[in-house]
């Protein structure tokens, strides 16, 4: 059986013991980007070790998954593959963030413990496209999107013109 990463730890003592939490995240148990993507998406996997950097708690390791998205302008799905380097210190004083070691980015965490699930979303939704969209739609588009089409072959056609505008203020 896959190990859940809803898990509650402290992170200083995690560091200490340099432990590393590996898991899967699906669908059901999604509280920040359950309703970005669509239910056939993968569960969000990840593979993260703490430990120190200097009096640092940092968070290391891989989250990826197999995300589908619904495309903003056919409205077909899209496949969004998700594969993220996590570099996180771990820190519960926001004055610390200036403080934090090169290369890593910082993650702010309330109270005592940290929910694992909560670090795996967040970082999640960093990659998330604000607007999902096929580079190349495999249906035909309806005609809503055809017409913003129509509106950018009329600015390229501006063009010739502003190049004319050049030449007079030379
Ligand atoms: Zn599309």
């Amino acid at each position: 059986m896959t190990k859940t990463l809803q898990i509650e730890v402290d992170p200083s003592l995690c560091a200490s013991q340099e432990r590393n939490i590996t898991g899967e995240l699906p669908y059901d148990e999604l509280q920040q980007i359950q309703a970005d993507i669509d239910p056939s998406s993968s569960s969000i996997r990840a593979d993260l070790t703490f430990s120190k950097v200097g009096k640092f708690v940092v968070l290391t390791g891989r989250i990826s998954a197999d995300l589908v998205l619904q495309c903003a302008a056919c409205l077909e799905l899209t496949d969004f593959p998700v594969n993220i380097d996590v570099k996180l210190a771990i820190i519960n004083d926001e004055a610390r963030a200036s403080l934090i070691p090169d290369d890593y980015e910082p993650y702010l965490y309330e109270g005592e413990r940290l929910l694992i699930s909560d670090v795996v979303e967040a970082e999640v939704v960093l990659v998330l496209p604000s607007i999902a969209r096929h580079e190349v739609c495999p249906v035909e588009l309806p005609k809503s999107s055809a017409s913003k089409d129509y509106g950018l072959e009329t600015e390229k056609k501006k063009n010739p013109f502003e190049v004319l505008e050049k030449l007079k203020l030379n």
